[in-house]
């Protein structure tokens, strides 16, 4: 097995530096679409929860050169729900909007997703400029959510799947992501691929998520050269990520937003 660092050796995110926070960005996409995953956010506000992620998109908007009142508010679940934004159509319904994903052609929409060490995937299709963004980690991975995305993207916005760009953040990494023998059951029941994304050593398992996502991605046909991620561990790297298994309740959220309309 080569892992996932070997299958996606060239195929690196940037980083960038601004005042109180860093980003990665996808060098095919600069100048091209706005979009980046954020590392932590280094700074001291006495903010609630929902305030700091609030201030934090506001920065990383400004930054991103994005509109922030243009991003759609989800509420994720751990899922494998997407939400279907198409042009000039309205896009509130009344509840709220508990999705891990959404997929949409409007440039007049920015999408977000928050994540302490579950993996942040972007999607860019680019002949008919569609985004999407998902937030994957091992449950919403085994219910198939990336299939799930690149399958609306085909069927709801007439897209191909080799045009897609797949963007994967910072996320845990197979080093620190330990599973129990309940979820390794799961995982071998849902996911086709599950050899090739377990690890075990000494005895314990060990899921690599990019992996996971990367080889469903491949299976679906996306090109592996358009295929972007990064090597971090954001359970390892305290000083750049949040990570929920490393810090429980008081993990703070890393931010991943994309926008074709800027
Ligand atoms: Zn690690």
């Amino acid at each position: 097995m080569g892992g996932t660092g070997a299958m996606l050796k060239k195929e690196r995110l940037l980083y960038k530096w601004r005042t109180h926070f860093g980003y990665f960005v996808c060098p095919a996409l600069r100048g091209k679409i706005s979009h980046g995953f954020s590392t932590k956010f280094l700074f001291q506000e006495n903010y609630n929860y929902v305030e700091k992620i609030n201030y934090q998109k506001k920065i990383f908007c400004e930054a991103l050169k994005i509109s922030y009142r243009s991003i759609v508010p989800l509420h994720q679940i751990h899922s494998n729900k997407i939400l279907i934004i198409k042009e000039h159509e309205d896009i509130c319904p009344p509840s709220l909007l508990e999705y891990d994903g959404v997929v949409t052609d409007s440039p007049s929409v920015a999408l977000s997703i928050c994540t302490a060490d579950c993996l942040p995937i972007l999607l860019f299709e680019k002949k008919k400029k569609i985004i999407g963004a998902i937030h994957a980690g091992w449950k919403g991975t085994s219910l198939g959510i990336l299939p799930k995305l690149l399958n609306a993207v085909v069927q709801e916005f007439d897209g191909r799947i080799e045009n897609c760009l797949l963007l994967m953040g910072p996320s845990i990494r197979p080093c620190c992501f330990e599973i129990k023998e309940d979820v390794l059951l799961i995982l071998q029941s849902r996911l086709s691929c599950w050899e090739r994304a377990v690890q075990k050593v000494d005895n314990l398992f060990y899921f690599d998520l990019q992996m996971a996502n990367c080889l469903q991605a491949i299976m679906m046909g996306v090109l592996k050269e358009n295929i972007w991620s990064t090597n971090f561990c954001t359970c390892c790297q305290s000083g750049w990520f949040h990570s929920y298994r490393r810090d429980k309740d008081r993990a703070g959220r890393m931010l991943s937003i994309i926008s074709s309309g800027g």
